[in-house]
Formats: structure tokens, C-alpha cells, sequence
């Protein structure tokens, strides 16, 4: 044991160290003549009890004593004076010194347990001092039960969390913080655990002043006395409110697409399993929906990605409103969208759904100034409770999605394992498509426009073929929605522009001047800088613009009506010419032609196929006519296929005449041919 003993006079000293040594057989004595020494060397090396006289050369009386308690909290000290003083002992004692001793009334066995006493007293003292701190600063809320249940104290925490104060519910029974009171099912078991082990930890629900429940995490334990007696019950616990929140909106986010709030994919999947689950217990059939938007990335590349996000936005609150509260509307990423049903009893449970879809999105989307107009295509597939059924049939879905966007979009089919295979081709021909420009599989074909004055080709329109390894020649009804949903439309459309320029370059030398026709999509119509590519394309070419036409349908114009105009301004600029292909297939077309700066009207063939004997189609094509003529546009006719039809179109004076009775679309030199040698 160290001890110091702080005193001025050498005979005290001495008779201490003597009584030390009587009864402390190992221990060391350090010795300080006055205050100031005694602090050098506490701040030296630490004691485990300092004996302390009050009068010294530098202090005196308590002063001596607070300035050396001051660098020495830790340690025990005991005063001694040369006289009896209660009240200076008192205020001592009360200032944290451990005892007080008068030098001539000591002797050895009163030093040696006053000095024990002294460091237990300490020693219990700073354990207190540390469990108040802890009591009153912890953040966590602390509530001291008697075993009977009242509360016996409450920590400042506790009132913080609660919102109780602490006097007003001292003697009140504890049950008035289980969010369940009495009867609260956590409480019974903390109980229980108290009862059998003296403790408990885990997630409870309390309740507040104001009665609001919130989630906390408790540890309970018995505090026992010295004779092993149960005497209180502690309660320590922290709000998890926040934590809980933040734990739930994680959890959200993981389940959820932040886009449209709609579940994801992970829970999709997971609700899927339990849905399925239940019709194999006997419930009733469960559906699965994969939906694609048609043609999505137009909107994504030509409006930007902020209302590409806003569409999905939207589209996924019109999904929402088609089903019922048991079903599940995900999305899956991008623009895939899918549907579980629930309660299913017949296909047509589902398709009346999928038709409801497909109604839904028809109505035009406004954002800001624009309309946008989308269309989905939807794979269906069922799990019927007793069949055998894949554990794969969102993929099953997906196979039919895939089935009805080849079959023209805007539709839908149910998964049959036929499908599979033509899932596979659409499969193959993507990939393969997406080869055949850089592989220079695409040739041009020219079909003849005959001018009805003169009976001479002066016109030809340049139609695409794929000139497939795999399938031959394949004609572009077949994969040109595939280049348009992939985007690859815009360079094999440059590509198309490029040859066929280069074309009629080729035949205005050779002294055919020809005038070349080209179809543009939608996609290609709607690229920002369509008419920068056609300047350069003419340029590069050296082709006399005059000698273009380009094709576009009334249904790429109706979109974006304003700038549409402006961009066949633009176009009519450069000097080339503008056909309105397909005219009357669309709806309001008569009421825009005319704000439409184009030069010629393509009658769509659909009323071209049946006349003269078709009634109504004949109306259209002579209205057509007629309006084409008023409004001083050239007016074509295509589809021709016989002279009963071409006789009706001269008749009411159509310009040109394209069609089968005078040829089908050829290769370059075979068109050729024909413009040297003639029909
Ligand atoms: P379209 O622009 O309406 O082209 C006319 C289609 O009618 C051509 O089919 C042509 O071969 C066909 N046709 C011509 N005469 C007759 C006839 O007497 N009877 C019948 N039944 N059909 C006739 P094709 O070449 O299969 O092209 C189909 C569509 O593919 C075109 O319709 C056009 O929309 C699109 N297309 C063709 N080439 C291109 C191209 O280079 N770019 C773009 N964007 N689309 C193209
Ligand atoms: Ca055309
Ligand atoms: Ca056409």
C-alpha cells in the first residue's frame, strides 16, 4: 500500500510511520512537509491513501483540505488536527473527506481501520457518484421498480422519452409504460424472466405520457442485496423510433422502385412464391402480366430522359388503377411493368384485365406541352391450382409478351409452349438484326411511280429488304418495328437515305433523271438533326434536291404538331419534296392537311384494293382526289394491282399510279432496265 502523509512536523511524522509499521507489514510511506510538495508529488504517482494534517507552512484548516481533494478526487483521504472540532469534521466529511482523525487519540489499530474503512468508503463512494452520473446523464431512460411494481425513481432520460415527470409518478404501479399496461404480453414475459433469471433484453412497445406507443429496446434486471433478496427491479431502454424508421425505409427501398413506388422485382418475386403457393393449397387460379411499352425508347431519346421518367410515372398510377387491392402492380426495370392476379377463376379474368391495360395507356399522356401517345404489349401467363405448373412463369409471360409485340404491339397473348420457339426466332432475329448493317446485309429496292400524263416511270420508291443469311430476303413489315423498338432505325434510315441518293445520283448521270422516294420513321422524323443529315447526305451525293422525296405518315405528324411543321419547313428548304404516305388511314387527316406544307398525297392502298366495287372506298378515293387537287398537291395512288383500279384513279385524275400491275419493287439494275427500255 502507498500512502502519503502530508505533515509539517517531524515528531508527528515519525510517530505515524511507527504506527505504520506496527500494523501494516508491507507498505510505503511517502512524506510531504507542506501543500505544495504534497500536490508535486500526487500529480507524481498516485496513492492509495493520503493521511492529511491541517495546519501546514503554505495552508490551512479546510483550505488545505479542498485544495488537495481538488488533485486527488480519486483518492481517499483522511484529516487529522490536533483538536476535536464536530463541525469542521462534519463539513469535511461532507466535502468528501473519509474520515477525521485527532492526532492524540490514535492509536495504531485506530489508524489501521480507519484507513480500511476510509479506502472502502472511497471505493463505494466513487461507484455511487459513478452510478448517479450514469443514472442522471445517460441517454438511455432508466426506471427503478420496487419489486411490488411502483416506481421507486425515473432518470431525466426516462421524462425526456416519456414525457412523464419524474414526481408525479414515483409510487405509481410500472405497468404504465408497457404499451399494453397491465396485460401487456412483454411484460408478462419480462416478469416471468425476472422471476426465473434475473433478466431480460429484447424489443418492446411503451407507451408515453400522452399515450403514444413507440418501439423501444429494453434489458430488465433483478438488483438484489447483500442476502442474494430481490429488492428492485431496473429497467434501462432507448427510443428506437428513429432507428425503426429508417430500419423500415430501408427495408422499403429494397423493396421498391423509387421511381414509381411501385414493388420491385425482389418483391414481385416473393409475392409471386406466396401466391402460388395458395393455389397449389386448393385457392384459385393466379395470373402473371409481363408488360412492355411499345416503343418507349422514341420518347426516352427524342424528349429526354426527365420525361421519360415522368411517363413512367404516370403510366404505373393508370397500371395502379386497373386492378384490384390484392393484386400486385410491379415494375421490373425500365419500361417493364408486371401484374400478379389474384382469385382467378377463368382465362377470361385476366385478358378483361390485360384489355383494360392496353385501354388505359390509349388516352394521350400531357407533359407540359407535349402529347405523348404509348401502347403496351402483354404476355400472360397462368398457374391454375392442381396443375402441374413452371416454377418460370413470369418468363412465361415474358415469352408471350415477346409473341404479342411481334404480332404488332398494342396487344396481347397467353403463354402457350409453342411460343417458346417463336420467343426464340424473335430472340435470333434481334441479335441477327443487329448485325446485318455492319454486315452489309440490307439492299434497296425500287418500286415505279407511273405518271398517268405520258404513261413514263419518272419516280420510283426505294423499299428496304434484309437480304438474310439465315432467311433469305425478308421484307420490312417483318423486322422494321424490331429497328425501331431497338433504335437501330436511325442508322440503317441513314443508310437507306445514303443509297438511295446515291442511286439517283448514279441515273441522273446516265441521263435517266429519276426522282427517288424514301420512307422515314417516326423515330428517324422525330431525330434532332434530320435535316442537317439530309443537307449533307444530298451534298455527298452531289444529288440535285429536287430529285428527293421524302415519305413520312400523318400518324409521325400528329404528335408534336407545331414543330412538326417547322421541320418540313425546314426540309422543303433544302429543296426536296414531301409525300404524305398511307393518306386516310389516320384519323383527323383531312383537318390537318392543310396546315401539313407537304407536296403530294400517297392514297393509302387500303381504299386502292377494292375499288371500283367498293362503295364507301370509292367515295374516299375520289374525295381524296378531289381534296388533292384543290389544294394543288400531287396525289399518288399505290397498291395498284389491276386496270379496273388504275382506270377509276385516271379517270378522276390521280398523278402517278404505283402498284403490281406495273411492277413490284426491283433491284437496282433490274429497275434500271426499266427506266432505260421502259413498261
Ligand atoms: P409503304 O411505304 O406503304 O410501301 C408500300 C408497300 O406496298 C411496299 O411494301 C410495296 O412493296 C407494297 N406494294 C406496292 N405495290 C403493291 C401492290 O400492287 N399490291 C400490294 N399488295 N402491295 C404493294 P414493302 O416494300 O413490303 O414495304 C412495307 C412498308 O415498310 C412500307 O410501306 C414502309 O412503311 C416500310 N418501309 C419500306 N422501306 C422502308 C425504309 O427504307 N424506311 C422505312 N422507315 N420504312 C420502310
Ligand atoms: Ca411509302
Ligand atoms: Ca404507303
Amino acid at each position: 500500500m502507498k500512502v502519503l502523509l502530508v505533515e509539517d512536523n517531524p515528531g508527528d511524522a515519525r510517530l505515524l510511520d511507527l504506527m505504520l509499521q506496527e500494523v501494516l507489514p508491507s507498505y510505503s510511506l511517502s512524506h510531504a512537509g507542506s501543500l505544495t510538495e504534497a500536490i508535486t508529488q500526487i500529480r507524481a504517482e498516485k496513492f492509495d491513501i493520503i493521511l492529511l494534517d491541517l495546519s501546514l507552512p503554505d495552508a490551512t484548516g479546510h483550505q488545505t483540505f479542498w485544495q488537495l481533494h481538488a488533485v486527488a478526487l480519486a483518492t481517499p483521504i483522511i484529516v487529522m488536527t490536533g483538536l476535536d472540532d464536530e463541525a469542521l469534521a462534519a463539513e469535511l466529511a461532507q466535502a468528501g473527506a473519509q474520515d477525521f482523525l485527532v492526532k492524540g487519540s490514535v492509536d495504531a489499530r485506530v489508524l489501521q481501520r480507519a484507513m480500511r474503512y476510509a479506502i472502502e468508503r472511497k471505493r463505494a463512494e466513487s461507484q455511487l457518484r459513478l452510478a448517479a452520473r450514469v443514472f442522471e446523464n445517460t441517454m438511455e431512460g432508466i426506471l427503478i421498480a420496487e419489486v411490488g411494481g411502483r416506481i421507486a425513481a425515473a432518470n431525466d432520460a426516462f421524462c425526456n422519452i416519456t414525457g412523464h415527470i419524474e414526481k408525479n409518478i414515483i409510487g405509481l404501479p410500472k405497468s404504465l409504460l408497457w404499451g399494453g399496461g397491465d396485460n401487456d404480453p412483454v411484460a408478462q414475459q419480462v416478469r416471468s424472466a425476472l422471476e426465473s433469471n434475473g433478466k431480460w433484453q429484447g424489443e418492446a412497445c411503451l407507451r408515453r405520457s400522452n399515450g403514444d406507443l413507440f418501439p423501444a429496446w429494453l434489458g430488465a434486471n433483478a438488483v438484489l442485496d447483500s442476502h442474494g433478496q430481490v429488492t428492485h427491479w431496473l429497467i434501462v431502454f432507448t427510443d428506437i423510433s428513429d432507428l425503426k424508421e429508417s430500419q423500415d425505409r430501408l427495408h422499403y427501398l429494397a423493396y421498391h422502385d423509387p421511381l414509381t413506388n411501385l414493388p420491385n422485382r425482389m418483391l414481385f418475386q416473393d409475392r409471386l412464391m406466396q401466391a402460388v403457393a395458395q393455389t397449389s393449397r386448393g385457392g384459385r387460379a393466379v395470373a402473371v402480366m409481363y408488360l412492355d411499352l411499345d416503343r418507349f425508347k422514341n420518347i426516352n431519346d427524342t424528349l429526354g430522359h426527365a420525361y421519360g421518367d415522368r411517363l413512367l410515372r404516370m403510366v404505373a398510377e393508370r397500371l395502379r388503377q386497373c386492378v384490384r387491392e390484392t393484386d400486385t402492380v410491379a415494375r421490373l426495370g425500365g419500361d417493364e411493368f408486371a401484374l400478379i392476379l389474384m382469385h382467378i377463376e377463368r382465362t377470361e379474368d385476366a385478358t378483361l384485365v390485360a384489355e383494360k391495360l392496353i385501354e388505359v395507356l390509349l388516352p394521350p399522356f400531357q407533359m407540359d406541352q407535349h402529347e405523348v401517345f404509348i401502347s403496351t404489349s402483354i404476355g400472360i401467363s397462368f398457374a391454375w391450382p392442381g396443375h402441374e405448373h413452371s416454377p418460370n412463369f413470369l418468363e412465361e409471360a415474358d415469352v408471350a409478351m415477346y409473341y404479342a409485340k411481334s404480332q404488332g404491339r398494342n396487344g396481347y397473348k397467353i403463354y402457350v409452349p409453342e411460343l417458346d420457339a417463336v420467343a426464340y426466332d424473335y430472340l435470333v432475329l434481334e441479335t441477327s438484326m443487329r448485325h446485318a448493317l455492319e454486315r452489309d446485309e440490307f439492299r434497296l429496292y425500287y418500286q415505279p411511280q407511273v405518271a398517268v400524263k405520258g404513261g413514263r416511270v419518272t419516280a420510283v420508291e426505294a423499299l428496304l429488304r434484309w437480304q438474310s443469311p439465315e432467311r433469305g430476303l425478308v421484307p420490312p413489315d417483318e423486322f422494321i418495328p424490331l429497328l425501331e423498338e431497338t433504335g437501330l432505325i436511325v442508322s440503317v434510315g441513314e443508310w437507306v437515305l445514303r443509297t438511295a441518293c446515291q442511286q439517283a445520283r448514279r441515273w441522273a448521270d446516265a441521263g435517266m433523271p429519276t426522282r427517288v422516294a424514301v420512307n422515314l420513321s417516326g423515330r428517324q422524323f422525330k431525330q434532332a438533326n434530320l435535316v442537317a443529315t439530309v443537307a449533307r447526305t444530298l451534298h455527298e451525293c452531289g444529288l440535285p434536291a429536287n430529285l428527293l422525296e421524302l415519305e413520312i405518315t400523318e400518324t409521325i405528324l400528329m404528335e408534336k404538331v407545331e414543330e412538326n411543321i417547322r421541320q418540313l419547313n425546314e426540309l422543303k428548304a433544302l429543296g426536296v419534296t414531301i409525300a404524305l404516305d398511307d393518306f386516310g388511314s389516320g384519323a383527323s387527316s383531312l383537318a390537318y392537311l392543310k396546315d401539313f406544307p407537304v407536296d403530294s398525297v400517297k392514297i393509302c392502298q387500303s381504299f386502292v384494293l377494292n375499288l371500283p366495287h367498293s362503295d364507301d372506298d370509292s367515295a374516299i378515293a375520289s374525295a381524296v382526289l378531289g381534296l388533292a387537287q384543290g389544294m394543288r398537291l400531287t396525289s399518288v395512288a399505290e397498291g395498284v394491282e389491276n386496270e379496273q383500279q388504275a382506270a377509276f384513279l385516271r379517270e378522276r385524275r390521280c398523278d402517278y399510279l404505283q402498284g403490281y400491275l406495273f411492277s413490284k419493287a426491283l433491284p437496282a439494275e433490274e429497275m434500271e432496265h426499266l427506266l432505260r427500255s421502259g413498261l
